[in-house]
């Protein structure tokens, strides 16, 4: 139970929408729930925090969205997957204005704690175009301080790197308490999961969905199925939000699965967990990122005693079954209900 009131930017979405849950879950004094997205859009909705549709990009809406709370979360951002980031590099640096002027607030008003929600896309690019070993690429783990010299993800990765510095500097210039995590491919029920932003595991799982609805046993992917990556579930990434916020560790740490698998491995699972076998068709020119990465936990582990550690066929199997539900709203028309049901009785 802690009395401290909070705001969480960026609710109306997948990490900040769990966020909020966990937050009431624990007895928060008072929650502030903002995203510039209309209310009925969000994808969790509660009606008893304080819910405000606010855009971040404005100083002004971060000054009404930070005043007279304790706590700042900032999971406001313009994201997606590889597929969105691509392509809209000028919209996913614009978020640096989000972090900027949310920081800019929380000085204004002496707020206790801040906290920013980087990414693996930060890190340098050439440490991630590893071999391929006829079945995956060998993923490099990479550890925090493999950030520099910067190569970041061009547009997207280099926001979060700016942003970073940005929350370093406020912190040893003018004192203000901030926290970063760098995610590492988030998971779950509540995220993306069609529409052109949503990560992987998602758009895995809703196309092996549409393969047992269909009875169309095909599914496409994106590349040859060799690149590497983790996935960590949404709640290893809410209690990590939590400990790294509540921790005495300046320096960005990497929040992520240290299970590595390849894309066709991720399909394998998803196959397994339907109990259906697909006919794998590879697009070569779809964007892939790079070849492989995976987190390096030995610093969360030295600082926290504590890493993410929900297995990826445990996570998925929960992702696959609420996708399907999913998907079948959708089919019948009723996308959106079973969301806010669920949300209100969480
Ligand atoms: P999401 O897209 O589901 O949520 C982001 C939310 O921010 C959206 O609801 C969006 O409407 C809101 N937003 C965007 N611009 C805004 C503005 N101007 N004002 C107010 N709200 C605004 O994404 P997510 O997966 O929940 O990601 C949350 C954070 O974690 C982001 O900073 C993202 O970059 C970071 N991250 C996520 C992953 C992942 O795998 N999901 C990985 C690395 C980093």
């Amino acid at each position: 139970m802690s009395h401290k009131s909070v705001v969480v930017a960026g609710a109306g979405g997948f990490i900040g929408g769990s966020l909020v849950a966990s937050l009431r879950k624990k007895g928060y004094g008072a929650v502030r729930a903002v995203d510039v997205k209309p209310f009925e859009q969000w994808y969790q909705r509660f009606d008893d925090v304080e819910n405000v549709v606010l855009d971040l990009n404005e100083k002004e809406s971060c000054e009404l969205a930070v005043k007279g709370v304790a706590e700042v979360y900032n999971l406001a951002a313009n994201m997606g997957g590889m597929g969105f980031i691509e392509k809209n590099k000028a919209l996913c640096m614009l978020s640096v204005l989000i972090n900027t002027h949310l920081l800019m607030a929380a000085r204004k008003y002496e707020v206790e704690r801040y906290f920013f929600s980087s990414s693996a896309c930060v890190y340098n690019g050439d440490l991630q175009h590893t071999a391929d070993d006829g079945e995956k690429f060998i993923p490099p783990a990479l550890k925090e301080s493999d950030a520099y010299p910067a190569l970041a993800e061009d547009g997207y990765g280099w926001e979060k790197l700016f942003s970073e510095r940005m929350c370093r500097h406020f912190s040893e210039d003018f004192g203000l308490y901030t926290r970063i995590a760098r995610f590492h491919n988030v998971y779950g029920p509540w995220g993306t999961w069609f529409g052109g932003r949503e990560k992987a595991p998602a758009a895995i799982c809703r196309k092996v969905v549409e393969a047992v609805v269909t009875g169309k046993h095909a599914i496409e992917i994106w590349g040859t199925g060799h690149q590497t990556r983790s996935f960590m579930y949404i709640d290893d990434c809410v209690n990590g939000i939590d400990k790294i916020m509540n921790s005495n560790i300046l320096e960005p740490l990497n929040l992520g699965s240290s299970e590595a698998v390849s894309i066709n491995q991720l399909v394998d699972i998803v196959e397994s967990i339907a109990g259906i076998k697909l006919e794998r068709k590879y697009d070569l020119d779809a964007p892939k990122g790079v070849n492989g990465r995976n987190s390096d936990n030995t610093l969360i582990q030295e600082f926290l005693g504590w890493q993410p550690s929900i297995t990826l066929r445990a996570g998925l199997e929960k992702t696959y079954a609420w996708i399907y539900d999913q998907y079948q709203l959708r089919e019948q028309g009723a996308e959106g209900v079973l969301r806010e049901v669920d949300a209100v009785s969480q």
